[in-house]
């Protein structure tokens, strides 16, 4: 992070993506005071400011400076739809020009929740997940995925009810962002930091797959929502769905989130993520042994259809039956909401973003045009 070397001429510092500490970190070593960064985030988060010139509380000299060394340089949007329901989605260019996906949800209570993507693509190829079909690209970095939130905030979409346009986050796009730690943990840190977004701990949430290392290494660092993805109520069926399970299992992973539960007070209830197929694991018997399983956790059951796709080989249950499991959970204790699924008009389905993006250039222009064409 120095920002200047003797020999060769160093690239500039993106500050979009530097948690308030490494801004310290960064200021101190150009020789300034701490204070410089709270200033700057401010700009930079609150203000959507990129241009150093605009930063009117900053000397001229300390201006110039910074425009030498750094840069706020936030992801390109590819693509921009708002749905029938509110719901807006933007497929937004990383470096290399990768493509990701970020889906901005509005709900009744006035909430909008914005799924954020931690890596393009997925390494650990979940049976049911079009992220996990296209394999593993690369991390996205802490600009990035931060560079997601600031692009929602400063889209220029304006609400009536004078809240923030983003109200919560969940770490829920492509990818696990606990294989993806440090860039996420920065990022998460802005989400909070009060001279950034300043969302409450229990409005950010991260979702894993059950990294079970990171999830004890995430409870030392900060006390986000956990939810962990099990979609099965035993480990001969989550070893199907979910290959870490054979690492780590359903029992190791619910003692990681007893742990995490006891250290992050402020993350206080644990939401388990559901997806339900169609006879895979929408039975009877599985509510019973998920309700059994979950037994003395505080939690709340995410249930969520299966969302189909292409070649997955595995189909959304009735209505009917997604109800019936939700009933089935409710006598025997537990509160079970189904995510509805909403901006169905643009695609935006949290949780299977990309299945469509994939690298080559041709396919991204046929993928946004097609886009285009759904959300108009
Ligand atoms: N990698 C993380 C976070 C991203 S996925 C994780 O697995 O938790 C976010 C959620 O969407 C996860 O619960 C995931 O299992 C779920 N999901 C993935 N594909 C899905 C599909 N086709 N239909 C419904 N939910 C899906
Ligand atoms: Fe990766 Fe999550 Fe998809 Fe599994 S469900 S492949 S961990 S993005």
């Amino acid at each position: 992070m120095t920002p200047h070397t003797d020999s060769v001429e160093a690239q500039p510092v993106n500050l979009l993506g530097l948690s308030r500490q490494e801004m310290e970190h960064f200021f101190v070593e150009l020789g300034e005071k701490k204070f410089r960064a709270p200033q700057v985030m401010k700009w930079i988060h609150q203000e959507g400011v990129t241009d150093f010139q605009q930063m009117s509380n900053l000397s001229k000299a300390l201006r110039e400076r910074l425009e030498k060394v750094a840069e706020v340089r936030a992801p390109d949007i590819a693509y921009e739809g708002v749905s029938r329901d509110g719901t807006r989605k933007w497929v937004v260019e990383a470096e290399g020009g990768s493509l990701i996906e970020m889906v901005l949800i509005p709900a009744d209570n006035g909430r909008r929740t914005l799924c954020v993507s931690s890596q393009v693509g997925c390494s650990l190829d979940c049976s049911f997940c079009s992220t996990g079909k296209q394999g593993f690209a690369r991390n996205l970095t802490a600009a990035e995925i931060i560079g997601q939130v600031w692009i929602a905030t400063h889209s220029g979409a304006t609400y009536e009810d004078g809240r923030k346009p983003v109200t919560n986050v969940v770490m829920m796009g492509m990818g696990e962002p606990l294989m993806n730690f440090r860039p996420v943990v920065s990022a998460m840190k802005l989400m909070l930091d009060d001279n950034a977004y300043g969302i409450s701990k229990r409005r950010v949430t991260l979702s894993t797959s059950g990294l079970v290392p990171k999830i004890d290494q995430l409870g030392d660092e900060i006390d986000v929502s956990l939810a962990i993805s099990l979609h099965a109520p035993n480990d001969e069926l989550r070893n199907e769905l979910v290959p870490l399970n054979r690492k780590y299992n359903i029992e190791t992973l619910l003692d990681a989130c007893r742990r995490y539960l006891d250290k992050c007070p402020d993350a206080r209830m644990l939401t388990v993520e559901y997806t339900l197929m169609a006879g895979v694991n929408d039975q009877q018997h599985h509510a019973t042994q998920l309700a059994e399983r979950l037994r003395g956790i505080p939690c709340k059951i995410n249930l969520i259809p299966f969302n189909p796709f292409p070649g997955s080989g595995y189909e959304k249950p009735s209505r009917n039956q997604v109800m019936r499991f939700q009933h089935w959970l409710f006598e025997l204790g537990h509160k079970a909401p189904v995510r509805v699924t909403r901006g169905d008009d643009i695609d935006a389905a949290c949780g299977q973003l990309v299945g469509r993006v994939k690298d080559k250039t041709r396919r991204q222009q046929r993928y946004i045009q097609t886009l285009s064409i759904d959300a108009s």
